[in-house]
């Protein structure tokens, strides 16, 4: 299972042990029970782009993960 989500409440990112902040995009993904949250920077580094276009193709639209101005700094 992998889901773009939104942060409701403080989380923290399974990759980089930061908090996920209410209202923040991360990606869920695994089994049940053994969620992993992954914020939006592991996404990146990992090269979760895939997967999350992903997401969006299957109709999850209200998801945009990657801010624009993220892309546009590289
Ligand atoms: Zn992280």
């Amino acid at each position: 299972m992998r889901r773009g989500l939104t942060a409701t409440g403080q989380l923290r990112c399974h990759a980089c042990k930061r908090n996920i902040e209410h209202g923040e995009r991360y990606l869920l993904q695994g089994e049940d029970g053994k969620e992993q949250r992954w914020c939006l920077d592991c996404c990146l580094k990992k090269g979760e782009a895939a997967d999350v276009a992903d997401i969006k193709e299957k109709g999850e639209r209200h998801i945009t993960f990657f801010p624009s101005s993220k892309f546009e700094d590289k």
